[in-house]
């Protein structure tokens, strides 16, 4: 047998995809819109997670008329769950694209798509093929490392080059097959049997064309990329009360958190002794802060944003002032129970909630 991937092995692979798959609700009848948006969201938010918050999501926007139409911030806060909130507002310039220039529905060809506010190469390839079966391979991490060990190219995922090759090797021999279902079906693969650790070749339905299963190696591929180092961060979060409201801050682009409503912030950054202030470049430091308005702290949380290692320190503050130097038109006194609308973020949740008990309050919201 020879370990060199060919239509037979897509064939046996469709073959074991058709009788596994799982219809997803977001992928029933094809629907370009269901499909991009979905395909948005999983190059980054695993499926398991995705699946509760796009329902919602399709709730609040069943349609592209639907998303352009909603303002920004109601298209970030419906995406809670999800991450990487930047998504949600390039899916929404999509939409308002999409509305402009064709009449609020899809293109039909790979190239057109490509010109879609969101929408890369790898999302116009996934739509291409799922919703018209246009032959275009899609190259997500699953295909990547799938294809790296069947072939045993000694390339990292990462690496454009390995994009390239992959794609090539596909798409000469996608014709005659049913594009979408095949993608469908490596993808599938790579997600449930050519896993990252303790692939299970021993299910696995093209194992006898694999070259690194053949060899024994299949633990070396693919290879591994160097990982950036991580960037400590210890971020400040300043709750300020003023009666019943709280002081929250409309942040443009503040370091890792862009287009949010939140609370004022202070990053401080040990490794070279810097810091940022969500509201100016404050003179004061934290320690001089929290003197300054008799700040009391909460429990301190971790989490971890891309190569952040990040420490989380609330401080809740009685003023009625805040930071002389802050611009006013980014500040809003809220009402306490209307807090929670405006968080998306799991960390600031978090906080809000340990927040909300320690005062002993009791919203539906909290
Ligand atoms: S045999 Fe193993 S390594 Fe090769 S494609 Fe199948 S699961 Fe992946």
């Amino acid at each position: 047998m020879s370990k060199r991937i060919s239509k037979q092995t897509l064939k046996k692979l469709l073959a074991w995809f058709w009788e596994v798959r799982e219809e997803y609700f977001f992928r029933e009848e094809r629907n370009p819109y269901r499909v991009w948006v979905s395909e948005v969201v999983l190059q980054q938010t695993r499926i398991q997670a995705a699946l509760k918050p796009l329902q919602r999501f399709f709730h609040h926007f069943p349609d592209v008329a639907s998303l352009a139409n909603a303002s920004e911030e109601k298209v970030v806060y419906e995406f809670r769950g999800l991450g990487y909130y930047s998504r949600a507002r390039n899916l929404r310039k999509g939409a308002l694209y999409l509305t402009e220039n064709f009449s609020g529905k899809l293109p039909k060809t790979y190239d057109e798509l490509l010109q879609v506010p969101s929408i890369g190469p790898y999302t116009a390839a996934a739509i291409a093929s799922i919703c018209f079966d246009l032959p275009h391979p899609v190259c997500d991490g699953n295909v990547k490392r799938v294809l790296l060990r069947v072939n045993k190219w000694p390339l990292v995922p990462r690496d454009p080059q390995t994009d390239k090759k992959c794609i090539q090797q596909l798409q000469k021999l996608y014709k005659g097959l049913p594009a979408g279902d095949t993608n469908e079906a490596i993808m599938e693969l790579g997600q449930k049997i050519c896993t990252r650790s303790k692939p299970k070749c021993g299910d696995c339905p093209i194992s006898e064309y694999c070259k690194a299963y053949a060899e024994d190696v299949v633990n070396d591929y693919p290879m591994k990329a160097q990982k950036p180092p991580k960037v400590d961060v210890n971020w400040h979060i300043f709750i300020v009360k003023r009666g019943e409201d709280i002081l929250l801050q409309r942040w443009n682009d503040f370091y890792f958190l862009k287009k949010q409503v939140a609370f004022p912030s202070l990053l401080e950054f040990p490794q070279d002794g810097m810091q940022k202030c969500s509201w100016s470049d404050s003179k004061h430091s934290v320690s001089q802060l929290i003197k300054k308005y008799e700040a009391q702290p909460l429990k301190t949380l971790k989490h971890g944003i891309t190569k952040h290692r990040i420490s989380i320190f609330p401080h809740v503050i009685s003023s009625k002032t805040w930071e002389k130097n802050t611009n006013k038109n980014t500040l809003l006194w809220t009402p306490q129970q209307q807090v929670p609308e405006y968080l998306v973020s799991s960390a600031l949740n978090k906080i809000w909630k340990s927040f909300a008990n320690s005062e002993n309050l009791h919203d539906e919201n909290t």
